[in-house]
């Protein structure tokens, strides 16, 4: 016998009861991005390299170790998408959307893929919600975007959330403080970790992410780049807080938060739950007002973030696995051949009338099909027989003779609207 194949590592099957908790998400995330003017988009899930590869950043984690690429039969370079903010300024540009009234508000619900050290909560294909507003600069959209955020996460019930925010400037002002971060990785160089110290030309700041022990000593003692923003990038920040406080969202200023992708600019934020174990981010993002240059279109301003499906599931605690509806279980006395045939018409007629119904299809006796109706949570169960039809209410135990299929529907869908 051939080996039996499983799902890839670090995959998961979607089954109906999680299918039905995710569906819940995705509701109240539709609900609240899309009550603000977010609009739906869906990009492919593979995007040429180069798109990543510019706007995620060379010397990121994404783009050195976690990106599925592949040639494809006509030798281009094709990545499954490790993100989903590059491919909507791609998109953006693409269909010339700087036309349209701005900012342009966009959310999505897509996969996406990383080649990580599969654990609880991280994944090598998993999910994100995003929102994404195009086209301007104001604090306001900042701080709109953080409040959308927190919201669904409040109302997903996720448990001690925390919101820690920061200011990374622009790459002008970066420019100056990443050469003070520079030399003082050099002093400590050999406190540090390999790994951090070969990045120290490429991407100094992410050394503020290290767990080394050594590291750790060497960054707390490093300079901030909050205290090197100039008085532009500090009046954006303190606007962003000021709203942040009017709509009475908690957070924390913290100025080692750098984020895993290089095209941030101002405003970085994360959400965090107690909920979580090491995997603890729910979702973050910022501003980032160069990436659509850097795709090769003209300056184009952005902020948004992404928050991870599976991680807002693992940290709402009290989300109800909503049940499934069925209002009519047509079942069969005899099953023969004729019964069969009507049991089907009955099926197709209630369900065209807007009843959701099942059909017994595997033959069980009538005990048995009470059995599965019960389990299907039934309202109504309708039996065919030789002398007509019966409608069972499965709540009351009332049994009635009915002359017609329309009848039988046309009594369960009164019940339905009693009880609603
Ligand atoms: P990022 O795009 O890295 O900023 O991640 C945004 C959010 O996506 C995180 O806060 C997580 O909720 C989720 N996320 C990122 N990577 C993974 C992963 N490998 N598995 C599951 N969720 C992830």
């Amino acid at each position: 016998m051939s080996e039996r194949l499983q799902a890839p590592r670090g995959t998961f099957d979607v089954l109906p009861e999680q299918s039905a908790l995710r569906a819940q998400v995705e509701e109240v995330a539709r609900r609240v991005l899309e009550s603000a003017g977010y609009r739906r988009i869906e990009t492919p899930a593979f995007e040429d390299t180069d798109v990543f590869r510019r706007a995620v950043g060379a010397s990121t984690d994404i783009v050195q170790k976690e990106m599925y690429t592949f040639e494809d039969a006509g030798g281009r370079s094709l990545t499954l998408r490790p993100e989903v903010t590059a491919p909507i300024v791609r998109a953006y540009l693409e269909h010339g959307m700087h036309k349209l009234a701005q900012p342009v508000k966009l959310w999505y619900l897509s996969s996406c893929f990383r080649y990580e050290r599969a654990q609880a909560g991280r994944y090598r294909q998993f999910w994100q919600i995003g929102a994404e507003a195009l086209g301007s600069d104001d604090a306001a959209v900042d701080a709109e975007s953080i409040l959308l955020l927190h919201t669904i996460l409040a109302e997903l019930g996720v448990a001690g959330m925390r919101l820690r925010i920061a200011s990374l400037g622009t790459p002008a002002s970066r420019a100056h403080y990443r050469e003070l971060l520079q030399d003082h990785l050099r002093r400590h160089e050999d406190e540090l970790a390999a790994e951090v110290r070969e990045r120290i030309d490429l991407n100094p700041l992410r050394a503020f992410d290290s767990d080394h022990p050594g590291t750790r000593t060497v960054m707390a003692k490093a300079p901030v780049l909050m205290d090197h923003l100039d008085d532009a990038d500090r009046d954006h920040f303190a606007s962003v807080l000021g709203m942040l406080e009017a709509a009475h969202i908690p957070y924390e200023v913290d100025g080692t938060l750098v984020r895993g992708l290089d095209y941030y600019t101002r405003t970085v934020f994360e959400f965090t739950s107690d909920a979580l174990g090491a995997q603890s981010g729910v979702g973050g993002g910022g501003r980032y007002d160069g990436l659509a240059e850097q795709l090769g279109g003209s300056p184009v301003c952005g902020m948004g973030w992404a928050a991870g499906v599976e991680r807002m599931l693992l940290a709402a605690e009290h989300l109800p696995v909503p049940e499934p509806i069925c209002d009519l279980y047509v079942a069969m006395a005899q099953g023969t051949p004729a019964e069969r045939v009507q049991a089907f018409a009955l099926a197709a007629e209630a369900r065209s009338a807007g009843v959701p119904t099942q059909l017994e299809l595997a033959g069980r006796s009538l005990k048995g099909q009470f059995k599965q109706a019960d389990r299907c949570g039934a309202a109504y169960v309708a039996i065919l027989g030789p002398e007509g039809i019966e409608l069972k209410d499965m709540q009351t135990g009332a049994q009635e003779s009915l002359d017609t299929s329309a009848a039988v529907v046309a009594h369960v869908l009164r019940g339905r609207h009693a009880d609603a």
